[in-house]
């Protein structure tokens, strides 16, 4: 993008989450090539997950950490039980995020360079009350697919009871205006009767209250791009609503050369175990920064992925999949599948992107955690989808049906709904050989061709990213 001198400064808000943080910081960036000023704030854990923070200074990011009172992280296990733990997690940082954020526009008021916009991602609606108590612009920088946007809105202006009622049924299907048919697997799971997370709907109809009050001039920036989603993208006209992804670090998004550092804790080993590995052959397997999968289901992907007699490079995060007294022999079990057999590699945390882009990888066998669906659109990786909650559903659906770069796991019909190893098998074959695997590897590669043509200068995101920051400027 041309820089352009301008005196926007956006305060940038985010959930401290590694998938909020990843794409508000690649936001941050490209404002930055704007000519903006971005004032970025996240609790002071969240901004441990920050790398390479100098250089972001350098690029002229302010980073402006608060402390939320667990500045070594929440975990759920923090005292009572799950839900009460989250609701005081979330009510400690509703009333320190305020308090920040208040500080910081009434200090800029005031002083040195006053913001001229408010950009908070989800789950914030504190941040929301913050720009309509000071009359600031703001922006909503919505994390998930535009389809997922569209499914919440629609939710929360009327269609909330007819999905209520008829979501318990597996082959219930709902056409919402401009969405492709959705069944309810493929709804967002906080709708679910089976969601044990009633923070997430709560956090969510809070946020969409706000939201519906406001004017057709707001805008809702959306982390997608025109092409991958044209129709959900133009679904709702109440607001003004616009790809500018892919978020993905833009030193990945040109064909070659790609040199991000790594995470903390990360060696960096397994990029040479990678290219010691034939092209397109290695299965990637990682389900993001927050899932955890229970022990039985873990042994059956092990097993699954040691019987598909591919090499696979596997992230368990440290402290994941603890031996609990009621399954240690389960943990046990895949553990000792994975070791014994040699087959693949095991590390803590990786340089995902990295990895992804690496030409050994043939497919991701991922959550569908919207920064690694898109991660993986980015670098022509099909995928294995295997969905835990939340948006990775619908986002599962997308990749499987309307985009075409992956086959979902088919759960078990037995009570605790397991993936069985024979189901790993048999998606990874589908992946990965014969003319299925051939159409999915093509369909991959054409998203790939279409993401990075939308963030090149006069690409559809690059050019709705300028119509915003013009759009501030004017007003
Ligand atoms: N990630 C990473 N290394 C890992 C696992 C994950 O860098 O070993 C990054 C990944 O690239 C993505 C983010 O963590 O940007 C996870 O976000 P996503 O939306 O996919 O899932 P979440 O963690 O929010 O469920």
């Amino acid at each position: 993008m041309v820089k352009q001198e301008n005196q926007n400064h956006y305060l940038l808000v985010t959930f401290p989450a590694q998938g909020h943080i990843n794409p508000a910081l690649q936001f941050a960036k490209r404002l930055t090539s704007t000519g903006g000023h971005i004032t970025f704030v996240t609790s002071v854990h969240g901004q441990k997950r920050i790398l390479n923070k100098s250089t972001l200074i350098s690029d002229g990011i302010t980073f402006s950490p608060f402390s939320d009172g667990y500045d070594d992280g929440f975990k759920s296990t923090d005292g009572g039980n799950n839900d009460e733990a989250v609701d005081r997690y979330m009510s400690e940082i509703r009333r320190c995020g305020k308090e920040a954020l208040v500080d910081l526009v009434v200090a800029h008021a005031n002083g040195h360079r006053p913001i001229t916009c408010l950009v908070y991602t989800l789950l914030l609606p504190w941040a929301a009350e913050v720009a309509r108590e000071y009359q600031l612009q703001s922006a909503l920088l919505w994390i998930q697919p535009a389809t997922v946007f569209d499914v919440y809105y629609y939710y929360f202006s009327g269609y909330s009871e007819l999905i209520n009622d008829n979501i318990n049924d597996p082959s219930y299907s709902i056409q919402l205006p401009g969405l492709p048919l959705l069944k309810s697997q493929d709804l967002p799971s906080f709708f679910l009767p089976s969601n044990t997370y009633s923070f997430g709907l709560k956090l969510f109809q809070e946020q969409f209250a706000l939201l519906l009050e406001e004017t057709e001039s707001f805008q809702i920036l959306v982390n997608t791009f025109d092409e991958l989603e044209p129709e959900s993208l133009k679904a709702i006209d109440k607001f003004k609503i616009s790809g500018i992804g892919p978020l993905v670090p833009s030193a990945f998004l040109v064909d070659k050369g790609m040199s991000d550092k790594s995470s903390e804790g990360d060696t960096r080993d397994y990029m040479e175990w990678l290219s010691s590995k034939d092209k397109s052959s290695v299965v990637y397997v990682s389900f993001g920064s927050i899932a955890v999968l229970t022990n039985k289901q873990m042994a059956e992907l092990a097993r699954g992925l040691v019987d598909s007699g591919r090499p696979f490079l596997w992230v368990i995060r440290s402290g994941e999949n603890e031996p609990k007294q009621q399954d240690k022999d389960e943990n046990e079990r895949y553990k000792e599948i994975l070791l014994e057999e040699h087959k693949g590699m095991i590390v803590p945390w990786c340089s995902q992107v990295e990895v992804l882009n690496h030409t050994s990888i043939g497919c991701f066998v991922t959550h569908c955690g919207w920064n690694s669906t898109l991660e993986s659109i980015s670098m022509g990786v099909p995928v294995v989808a295997f969905p835990q909650w939340t948006d990775q559903g619908t986002n599962a659906k997308l990749i499987e049906d309307v985009w075409k770069m992956g086959v979902r796991v088919r759960p078990s019909d037995e009570e605790d709904k397991i993936v069985k190893s024979e189901e790993v098998i048999r998606c990874l074959k589908e992946v990965m050989e014969g003319e299925k695997g051939e159409e999915l590897r093509k369909n991959a590669k054409k998203w790939k061709e279409l993401a990075r043509e939308a963030v090149k200068e006069g690409g559809s995101s690059e050019r709705n990213l300028r119509a915003f920051v013009e759009q501030i400027g004017l007003q």
